[in-house]
């Protein structure tokens, strides 16, 4: 494995992680993570702001007016208990990061001292965002005007479908449409032995489980990416009383606007007609998801140029099929020009999948982000000044 930053950075960047996968913090949470970020901060003498968002920092290189660049990492972690056997597995019970983000926070803190060494007037913004896993913590720093003279902003993710020292980037949607809902059904309670006078909730839900999985199947053009899952069931009291009520919790991913709307609309339909086979009241509610994260052209010619110069362009490909994994970075490409892409960090030894109790990544893939996130910004206001 090529040395591509000192050891005395990949070692501290080392801490860093394990130092942070072992207090994970759920979304707006982030409490110790963000002392961590400001001690790191201090030490190399950057200029930050915290309590952005609540508990997200914003720090800044480079004292240059106008558009600059902005490089963004997610801090928290999951409600899962952590199985690894690490030695430096999470110390709070049933939290752990299992998404990678304690490897996102030591990378961008790696950049910073990357970048620092370099400093020049160019001004280069540091995201540390909060709740990336609720879907808000993004909405939550730019409504604090986070974006604010930034032109181009960059993410990676790591990832451990890629061996380490690959990336993976790609113009246009790499993750999907999220649209997370529940379904509250409504029946009438009674006794287990008597099901003539009352209205099951629990059979009018089970059969709308298997009836939704006929959607993506029977209702989505076949080549266009779509989940429907119910990811939770609530029903029922005890044996021998039949529920009045059931609740179905569960998320859509689609990769197309137009089947989002589809299956949204047809989703509605098939409610409405199970409700009256069923003799239930059945009521549909969307939550707000998130949208597609979608790079463009331009930021993503950056991002490409700065992978061919970290890792080689052969060790740069394209991640294919878009995932259907959400990301709320998709809302600060909303509002300007961005791109997120994947840092390769497989494990030689098994590691569980991501969002999985025995999840782990390839350390090395600190050396490889934290190169990539310093050229992008570098390359990204190399490409700002001659617009
Ligand atoms: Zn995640
Ligand atoms: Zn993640």
């Amino acid at each position: 494995m090529p040395n591509i930053v000192d050891t005395s950075l990949f070692n501290r960047m080392i801490t860093l992680r394990r130092e942070i996968h072992r207090f994970p913090e759920l979304a707006y949470h982030e409490e110790k993570t963000a002392e961590l970020i400001c001690r790191e901060l201090d030490l190399l003498g950057i200029d930050y702001q915290k309590g952005i968002g609540n508990t997200g920092i914003q720090a800044v290189l480079g004292k240059q007016n106008g558009p600059c660049i902005g490089l963004r990492a997610d801090m928290d972690a999951l409600p899962v208990p952590e199985n690894t056997g690490l030695d430096f597995s999470s110390n709070t019970r049933g939290v752990m990061h299992a998404c990678g983000h304690d490897g996102h926070v030591a990378m961008l803190l790696g950049a910073a001292h990357l970048l620092k060494k370099t400093e020049g007037k160019e001004r280069v913004v540091l995201l540390f965002q909060p709740a990336e896993e609720s879907g808000n913590g993004a909405v939550a720093m730019i409504n604090e005007g986070c974006l604010q003279d930034i032109a181009m902003v960059f993410c990676g993710h790591i990832d451990i479908h890629y061996p380490v020292a690959t990336f993976t980037v790609d113009e246009g949607l790499i993750c999907s449409y999220t649209d997370p809902f529940t379904i509250t059904i409504q029946g009438q309670g009674g006794h287990a032995a008597k099901p003539h006078e009352a209205v099951d909730a629990l059979v009018a839900a089970s059969s709308l489980v298997m009836n939704l999985q006929t959607l993506v199947s029977r209702s989505v053009n076949p080549v266009h990416p779509a989940v429907v899952t119910v990811g939770q069931l609530l029903a029922g009291e005890t044996h021998n009383v039949i529920a009045h009520k059931a609740v179905l919790t569960g998320t859509i991913r689609t990769a197309h606007k137009e089947t989002r709307e589809h299956l949204i609309g047809s989703m509605h339909t098939l409610i409405q007609g199970a409700a009256k086979m069923t003799g239930t009241a059945m009521e549909l509610r969307l939550h707000d998801g998130l949208p597609a994260v979608i790079n463009d052209k331009r930021s993503c010619a950056v991002a490409r140029k700065a992978a061919y110069a970290v890792a080689g362009e052969k060790n740069v490909f394209s991640q294919g099929a878009p995932s259907l994994g959400g990301e709320d970075f998709s809302f600060y490409q909303q509002h300007v020009s961005g791109t997120m892409i994947r840092f390769g960090a497989a494990k030689k030894e098994s590691s569980g999948p991501a969002h999985s109790s025995t999840f782990d990544f390839d350390e090395n893939v600190l050396s490889y982000g934290a190169s990539w996130l310093a050229t992008v910004a570098r390359l990204g206001a190399q490409s700002l000044s001659h617009r």
